[in-house]
């Protein structure tokens, strides 16, 4: 069986859950290796995880040449694992979709003379190659595709799959890589870590929660909702151009695209702007006090009332499970 290769996304060796959900994709492929770039003894630590979701190989690619630096030594470390592979190469290259990732997946689709898909929402195995879904122009059309040809190099946006557990060997193999000066050209000089807010990053969350207009600026029963579901807090731009809360919140056309298990919409008209952003959600949920809002037109389930009642007897009874 083929190998299938997945980036390990990570926060200081952390894995990311996105990852989980790629190796989950990934075993559907072929046989999943797990990249790890970043410090050996982290990449050690990675593989009891990466193995338990399926990954047979972990290759660690050692980073202290490179750390610092932005995407571009990442790109040519993929390419040399993936030549190395060599022989047919590895089914398929699966990252996730974050601004870093489709770059990596960019200058490796060159490096490599392959095609290039980005923010699949799915991946099914294929004749000759994976096909996948995505959704494009607004959330207008639903293309399925696949890559012609060299290796596929598929960016996946999270939420895509959910992350099965399942016992592969995690057997680490050290990857050495030969990176270039021309690949060392930009380094970070500061990163200033974000705010925390004990709350799941927005594009990663299962469930989000967002808030627009209708909330009147007060968005402590979104808040609420959000903590008593583990959940993410979104916004509608109306929400964020109001100053009620900041612009990483902004789901939409110019704000941060999402497809969570859950999305529940409260006090949202349901802009094509703002569907853009949420529409590939498996659930929707709104609350709004108009039932002609057009947010109602692609909802699963809908609640004509107000929020500032709907919500708090939501949380009230969630919290009382
Ligand atoms: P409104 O459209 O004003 O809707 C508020 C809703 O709340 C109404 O349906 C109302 O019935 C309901 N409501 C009021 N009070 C209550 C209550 N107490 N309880 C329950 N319901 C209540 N928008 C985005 O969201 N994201 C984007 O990325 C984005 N990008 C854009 C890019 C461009 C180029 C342009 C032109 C626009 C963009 N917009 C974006 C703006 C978009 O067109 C809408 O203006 C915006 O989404 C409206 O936000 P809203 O639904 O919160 O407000």
């Amino acid at each position: 069986m083929s190998e299938v290769l997945v980036l390990v996304d990570h926060a200081d060796g952390v894995v990311k859950k996105p990852t989980f959900e790629l190796l989950t994709i990934a075993k559907r492929l072929g046989e999943p290796s797990a990249v790890f770039i970043g410090p050996a003894d982290a990449g050690m630590a990675a593989a009891e995880s990466l193995g338990r979701y399926g990954a047979e190989k972990v290759y660690v690619v050692e980073d202290a040449e490179i750390a610092g630096f932005l995407v571009a030594p990442k790109a040519e470390a993929l390419a040399q694992l993936v030549e190395k592979i060599g022989e047919g190469g590895p089914a398929a290259v699966l990252i996730t979709s974050t601004p870093e990732g489709k770059e990596i997946a960019a200058r490796l689709a060159i490096k490599t003379g392959s095609g290039l898909i980005t923010d699949a929402v799915d991946v099914q195995p294929g004749d000759g190659a994976p096909v996948t879904t995505q959704s494009v122009f607004a959330g207008n059309y639903t293309v399925t595709a696949k890559v012609t040809q060299g290796t596929p190099i598929i960016t996946v946006k999270p939420n895509a799959a959910n992350p099965e557990e399942s016992a592969g060997a995690g057997t680490v193999e050290a990857f050495a890589a030969t990176i270039s000066e021309a690949a060392k050209t930009a380094k970070i000089v500061a990163a200033q870590p974000r705010e925390k807010s004990g709350r799941p990053e927005l594009t990663e969350a299962a469930i989000v929660v967002s808030g627009g207009r209708g909330t009147g600026g007060d968005f402590a029963p979104i808040e609420a909702l959000a903590d008593a579901l583990g959940a993410a807090v979104g916004a509608s731009r109306a929400a964020v151009d109001s100053g009620w809360v900041p612009h990483t919140y902004q789901v939409g056309q110019t704000g941060k695209t999402v497809s969570p298990q859950l999305y529940v919409a409260a006090g949202i008209s349901g802009a094509i702007q703002h569907r853009a952003g949420m529409q590939t959600s498996k659930t929707i949920i709104a609350i709004n006090k108009d039932d002609e809002a057009p947010i109602f037109e692609l909802v699963d389930f809908g609640v004509v009332g107000d929020l500032h009642t709907v919500l708090p007897a939501a949380t009230d009874a969630i919290n009382q499970r």
